[in-house]
């Protein structure tokens, strides 16, 4: 065998990856307990326009509050829900809030509330052929017009084409946006962008991170707003942090940016406008 010939253990016999296997099975079988005993819980993060940072939309991102670890990162348990396909009920959960809290605002704000949340989907969710239909359904019950939902998708679901590429023509049907999320860190591709139905690119954090340094980050950064303006897109920064930042990212030609320095996710976010200028 080419793994003991190499005098490699094989992977499968790791004492780390059995441990891993193992604590994977132990959380995938808690996130279905914690799914019933209402442990899940959506957050909100402002996604706001310039030159005046009003909130227009929302991104909704879950959080797991669990009863002795307190809160868990989606980055720790979503590939496990993925994994374990609970990922399709939990989504669904997921997506029913969201539209619902944005109805409520909507009620109570009126032109104050954004005007569209944007929902995380991931690849196992598309795969399903009942998603889109599911997605009308919360549409229709929770009177959420479908011009104010957004679901992000990852290059990476839909890098190989077939039903998830389906999915999202169904869901552009209803009049629902699609943004490609972490855009610029997967299998990207300039050329999904004719192959997918897309009107938003958000643009990755990493770029962001080092847009202020005038090299190669930068330079993309400004690639793909250019790219966007030209195919008619809609493009997002990602993680924006300082206000130098902002600065460099509206010089570019960003208008919609993201991140902790307009706001973290947050169960009540702020939607009042605040002024770029400094108090009178
Ligand atoms: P994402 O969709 O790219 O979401 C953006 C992540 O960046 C969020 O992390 C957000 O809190 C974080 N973030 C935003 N602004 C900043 C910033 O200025 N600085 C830094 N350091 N981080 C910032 P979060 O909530 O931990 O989510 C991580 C990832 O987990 C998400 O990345 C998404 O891929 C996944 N995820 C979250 N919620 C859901 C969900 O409801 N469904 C699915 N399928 N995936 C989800
Ligand atoms: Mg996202
Ligand atoms: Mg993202
Ligand atoms: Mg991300």
């Amino acid at each position: 065998h080419a793994a003991k010939e190499t005098g490699e253990p094989y992977r499968h016999w790791s004492p780390a990856l059995d441990e891993r296997a193992g604590e994977h099975a132990r959380i995938g079988a808690e996130l279905q307990a914690a799914l019933h005993a209402g442990h899940f819980r959506v957050v909100y993060q402002p996604i706001v326009a310039m030159p005046d940072a009003r909130v227009t939309a929302v991104e909704a991102l879950v959080r797991w509050e669990h009863p002795e670890r307190g809160t868990v990162s989606p980055a720790q348990f979503v590939p496990v829900a993925e994994r374990n396909g609970l990922i399709v009920e939990l989504g669904a959960w997921i997506m029913r809030t969201a539209c619902e809290q944005l109805v409520r605002w909507q009620a109570e704000l009126g032109p104050d509330a954004p005007e569209r949340v944007s929902v995380n989907v991931s690849a196992r969710q598309l795969a399903r052929p009942e998603f889109p239909g599911m997605v009308a359904d919360i549409l229709a019950s929770t009177g959420l017009p479908a011009s104010c939902l957004t679901v992000e998708v990852t290059e990476t679901a839909v890098f190989g084409g077939g039903q998830a590429v389906t999915a999202l023509h169904h869901l552009r049907s209803l009049g629902v946006r699609i943004a490609l999320d972490d855009f610029g860190t997967g299998h990207s591709s300039l050329g999904l962008l004719h192959t997918v139905p897309v009107d938003v690119l958000k643009v990755d954090k990493s770029f962001v991170d080092r847009i202020t340094e005038a090299g190669r980050h930068a330079v993309i950064a400004s690639a793909l707003i250019q790219v966007s303006q030209g195919l008619g897109l809609t493009a997002v920064a990602e993680g924006v942090e300082t206000a130098e930042q902002a600065q460099a990212l509206y010089a570019l030609g960003y208008r919609l940016l993201q991140g902790y320095y307009f706001g973290k996710p947050a169960a009540e976010p702020e939607f009042t406008r605040r002024s770029s200028a400094s108090p009178a």
